[in-house]
């Protein structure tokens, strides 16, 4: 089962990279603002990252065991990162019983003596797994996926769909799950494909993705003028093999399928080396779009970050270009590590879909592919997109080609109906984009939550304020009103790209997001910098998280933020933050994975949830929240809703949740308050009027019968 990742544009401001300014030289903390931080990574050969792979897969059970896997788990390697001061970071993914896990990946990290520093989990801990024998059969499985099908209408199994078993992690409870795709009428047309996971033992829907990518527009075809291009000589003339990039190779596809870009292909090849004529009457003008914008994206890759190729093993991934039949649309598949590129379609003057940032966009969804894997749904889906914009549009500025200038709209060159596909400054300027985060942002179309992240990328590069970039007017307006200057785009490239292929997972979420980048701000710039604050401010700008304390420096407009909490509190009346959850773990501290959207427990409201304990053994988890100011006046309340369920019976407590207020116990719930649905539950602060207080959930379970505890729309007021 594979998925494709599909169009994107992207467009960005203005690199002014020097030949000479490479990474090699940085350090990786406290690279000096003048230099290009390279991410911190140190340049690998394919010899020396093919001995690194496999260095990691003989520590792999030694590390499996370390990290407290079980006796079923095996871990497979799968990426290695050197730091320039010799520090390690490892990405696994992971096996139960041979079977692979979704949302069991993780990134172990090394010291340079070698020992682990930090592991960075998609699913903390070791899988517990009832079994590996479905209950239901593949046949079965397909048949709940057509019905449980939501890209796709008419969903049926076709020869070319699959059903593979494997253990489903994104939840907190693993479960064997299928794996099967559908195929039925959607916007990729009547063949539209969608892979569904279904629980291989109740049938029900865990998750559903795209196989096939959405409909994109392309702009005013791909207009990249004259250029040099990187070709092959061979026989008796020349091929587009460009040698120089992975041997990276452009076929025309002559209309095969989008589900077999090869069935038809040819290679483009001729007596001289002189390709396109810069109009569509010549089939090889898009082969030259796609070659340039390819060389271009790897370019920026290896100079930027010293990433060699998507894979980062040389490699080059190959292309092709007039796919399917007026397909306005252009797509990378991992399943054929390619690319494919549509002719566009009457609706955009059958321009094709080879611009420069389409390419950079496209590319890099397969480097997402090759590092944090980012689940193609919910809110990892839009950060998925977002990474293809921001890397997109840098590969566009990056080119400074004069025909197409560097700016941070998507697309622009697509000839599309309002002149843009996106804008990172104003995404909600297209009218679905979301600018600010929300509970909607795990629901909506992942092209549309990526607006959050691009937004968040604007204002850490920008800053807020109008600019004009590359002739076209932008403007960074933040959710919160507050007003700072930006670290520029190729800090803030280095701290994504840092993040994402050293901290981020399958099941990065938002909030997760925040800290891998807060994380890798560190690492490049220290834990006091400039650039780590205004990180925290952008992102507190998209309304995620609360903005640092300033740490000093130069960066920042002296401008003050709003009093009160940068997030805002959209519940007046509630001192606490986040208190339904639907900003994920935002104001939080969680001792696990707790704060959840998972649809196999049910919130209050919204989406979001605590969800404490269950494991059937002895465990403690602790769920927490700091600073909350108890109202001075009045009788002050803590509230929630809470749904307890458990195998215990009687009334003995044998399983707690229990309530603190700056650590003394204030309420215990147990397996002795089970019902059917959420309860109300009031606890008197009275005690603590116009205090500043700690409060603290503490889940514990003895070793025998699992209770769960559910929270959500936590208030004190
Ligand atoms: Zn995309």
């Amino acid at each position: 089962m594979n998925r494709k990742t599909a169009l994107a544009a992207a467009v960005a401001a203005a690199l002014t990279l020097g030949t000479a300014a490479m990474a090699t030289s940085q350090s990786v903390a406290q690279a000096s603002a003048t230099t290009q931080p390279g991410a911190g990574f140190q340049a690998m050969s394919t010899t020396g990252r093919l001995a690194a792979l496999d260095q990691a897969g003989k520590e792999a059970a030694a590390t499996a065991k370390a990290l407290g896997l079980g006796p079923d788990e095996r871990l497979v390697a799968k990426d290695v990162l050197v730091d320039n001061d010799g520090a390690r970071h490892v990405r696994y993914d992971r096996t139960y019983r041979g079977l692979p896990v979704v949302g069991g990946d993780l990134v172990v990290h090394r010291a340079a003596n070698g020992k682990i520093t930090a592991t960075s989990w998609a699913h903390d801990g070791a899988l517990k797994v009832a079994g590996v024998t479905p209950k239901l059969t593949a046949g079965d499985a397909s048949a709940s996926a057509e019905r449980g099908a939501k890209h796709v209408k008419q969903a049926r199994t076709t020869n070319l769909d699959s059903s593979q078993l494997v253990v489903w992690a994104f939840g907190k409870v693993p479960v064997l799950a299928y794996r099967t795709t559908v195929t039925g009428a959607g916007e990729a047309g009547a063949n539209t494909r969608e892979a569904v996971l279904v629980d291989a033992a109740s049938g029900a829907v865990l998750d559903t993705y795209e196989v096939n990518p959405e409909i994109s527009g392309t702009g005013n075809g791909v207009n990249v003028g004259q250029v040099t291009l990187e070709t092959s000589q061979g026989g008796s003339g020349y091929t587009l093999t460009d040698a120089l990039h992975g041997s990276t190779v452009v076929y025309d596809s002559y209309n095969s399928p989008q589900s077999n870009p090869a069935q038809n292909a040819r290679t483009f090849s001729k007596s001289t080396n002189s390709w396109g004529n810069g109009s569509t009457s010549s089939r090889e003008s898009a082969a030259v779009d796609a070659s340039y914008g390819l060389a271009k994206t790897w370019d920026f890759y290896k100079n930027t970050f010293n990433r060699s190729g998507i894979r980062n093993d040389g490699r080059g991934a190959p292309a092709y270009v007039h796919v399917d039949n007026q397909l306005l649309n252009a797509f990378y598949d991992d399943s054929c590590f390619c690319m494919s590129f549509g002719d566009g379609s009457s609706q955009n003057g059958n321009i094709p879909l080879t611009a420069l940032d389409v390419s950079g966009h496209e590319m890099s969804h397969g480097v997402t592919a090759a590092t944090a894997n980012l689940n193609y749904s919910g809110e990892s889906g839009g950060l998925n997109e977002a990474t293809s914009d921001i890397f997109g549009s840098m590969v566009e500025f990056y080119a400074n080609n004069s025909t197409d200038a560097g700016d941070y709209y998507i697309g622009e060159k697509l000839n599309m109906g309002n002149g843009y596909l996106r804008r990172m400054d104003n995404p909600a300027a297209d009218g679905n984009s979301l600018s600010c985060y929300s509970s909607r942002a795990g629901q909506v179309d992942v092209h549309y939550s990526s607006g959050i992240a691009n937004h968040f990328f604007y204002l850490t590069a920008e800053g807020t304020g109008a600019k004009t970039i590359g002739g076209l007017p932008h403007n960074g307006t933040p959710c919160n009103g507050d007003s700072f200057s930006g670290i520029g785009k190729d800090k803030a490239a280095a701290i994504w790209y840092r993040a994402l292929t050293t901290y981020m997972t399958s099941t990065t979420n938002y909030s997760s997001a925040r800290t891998a980048t807060l994380q890798a701000a560190a690492d490049l710039y220290g834990a006091n910098s400039q650039e780590r604050y205004i990180v925290s401010k952008a992102w507190a700008a998209v309304s995620i998280g609360t903005a640092l304390p300033d740490p000093g420096g130069s960066t920042s407009s002296p401008s003050p933020s709003p009093s009160g909490s940068p997030t805002g509190n959209p519940n007046p009346g509630n001192a606490l933050v986040n208190g339904g959850f639907e900003q994920g773990a935002t104001g939080w501290t969680q001792s696990a994975n707790d704060i959840t959207n998972s649809n196999q427990q049910t919130p209050h409201g919204g989406s979001w949830y605590a969800w404490m304990m269950g494991y059937g053994s002895a465990n403690t988890e602790t769920l927490a929240q700091n600073n909350i100011a108890v109202p001075a006046a009045g009788s002050p309340k803590l509230t929630f809703w809470l749904k307890v369920t458990t195998s215990e019976t009687g009334t003995t407590a044998y399983d707690t949740l229990k309530v603190t207020v700056n650590g003394a116990t204030v309420a215990t719930y147990s397996n002795a308050n089970a019902s059917a649905g959420y309860v109300q539950k009031t606890v008197d602060l009275s005690a603590y009027r116009g205090q500043t207080v700690n409060l603290q959930f503490v889940g514990q379970e003895d070793a025998y019968l699992a209770t769960t505890f559910l929270l959500d729309d936590v208030s004190v007021g």
